[in-house]
């Protein structure tokens, strides 16, 4: 019999909640801040990841922010993204929804069309090299105005035939979701779809307001949805995935022990939780670590990993035929992994 970790990290599988600038590895962050002459604060590759050393979403934030800020060119995004996507091969993922932060970048001068360009360029180069299909989804930092939303929703629309949808992240405490309701009515009517961060620190509240106000397809993290009986019957009933992000969890302290991870418990309550990076670099481990930190920690049973690779592809904004084709080939690996 497989064991659980082989069963999960051959799968195929989806990955819907990676933030593209989370997955800059220290490595290229040096070597693209060389080519562009950029001084980095840090003196060495051990010298970022003894910075890795975060109590909390906006300790996190801050460091995100410093390396991003060696991105300037076209080709750095596409170096980027490609570096994610051969990585997230290796983990068999063939299929991956990928989150982009513009106002981190315009606001420092850069092109809207070099980010967006680079970035669907290299997922163009992964579904003919490494067959891996994709979408893209842009967030807004949720710490600025909505204005500021606004205006970079209008510095997208030449772009739009490259973008699936719109997101929100960044610090979430004291930045609810009803604050960027008129910019997502605007992606709404625009046929996007609609995601959002909510209840990761934030409380149940926020996870009612992505509902209601934003009218959002899938909730990104989501964890604290368990607090409220009442949400947790919403989710349950209309199928929503949660995009839960088992190491991020851990490393900024959302969790104090992965034992304690709240997985299992969503799956008992009907949830429809998937398995994500959120941001591999910064927070220890890419798809199959994930997997492999939960399986180690929390007795989940085989059906529960079968789940939770299901809801990778039933939660993904994939194309019905392309869906049914991907959880076919899930259920043939299923069924040959005995
Ligand atoms: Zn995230």
């Amino acid at each position: 019999m497989t064991d659980l970790n082989t069963l999960a990290a051959n799968a195929p599988k989806a990955e819907l909640h990676l933030h593209i600038e989370g997955s800059f590895e220290p490595e290229l962050m040096f070597e693209i801040a060389r080519r562009n002459d950029v001084n980095l604060p840090f003196k060495s590759v051990e010298d970022i990841r003894a910075a890795y050393d975060f109590s909390n979403l906006q300790e996190f934030l801050d460091i995100y922010y410093q390396g991003m800020s060696v991105l300037l060119l076209e080709q750095d995004f596409y170096d980027l993204t490609w570096a994610y996507l051969t990585r997230a091969a290796a983990d068999h993922v063939i299929h991956t929804e990928i989150f982009f932060d513009p106002q981190g970048h315009t606001e420092r001068g850069v092109a809207f069309a070099d980010v967006v360009g680079g970035i669907s360029r290299a997922l163009g180069d992964a579904k003919d090299k490494l067959g891996i299909s994709s979408k893209l989804i842009m967030c807004f930092l949720r710490h600025l105005s909505e204005e500021e939303a606004l205006a970079t929703w209008d510095e997208a629309q030449p772009h739009l035939s490259l973008i699936d949808g719109v997101g929100l992240d960044s610090s979430e405490v004291g930045h609810p979701p009803s604050k960027f309701k008129k910019v997502f009515a605007k992606a709404r009517a625009a046929g996007l779809h609609l995601v959002a961060h909510a209840g990761e620190e934030g409380p149940p509240s926020y996870i009612w307001e992505a509902l209601d106000d934003l009218c959002i397809e899938r909730v990104d993290h989501g964890n604290r949805a368990l607090e409220d009986q009442a949400l947790v019957k919403r989710l349950a009933d209309e199928g929503l995935c949660l995009t839960v992000c088992p190491l991020s969890n851990l490393k900024l302290c959302v969790i104090d022990d992965m034992k304690n991870h709240p997985i299992k418990v969503m799956l008992d309550a009907g949830l429809k939780p998937n398995i994500n990076s959120d941001d591999p670099s910064y927070f220890g481990g890419y798809v199959n670590d994930n997997f492999l930190a939960l399986i180690n920690a929390l007795p989940l049973s085989r059906t529960d990993i079968e789940v939770l690779l299901r809801n990778g592809f039933e939660g993904s904004f994939m194309d019905e035929s392309d869906k049914a084709e991907a959880l076919h080939r899930l259920q043939n690996y299923i069924k040959n992994t005995g």
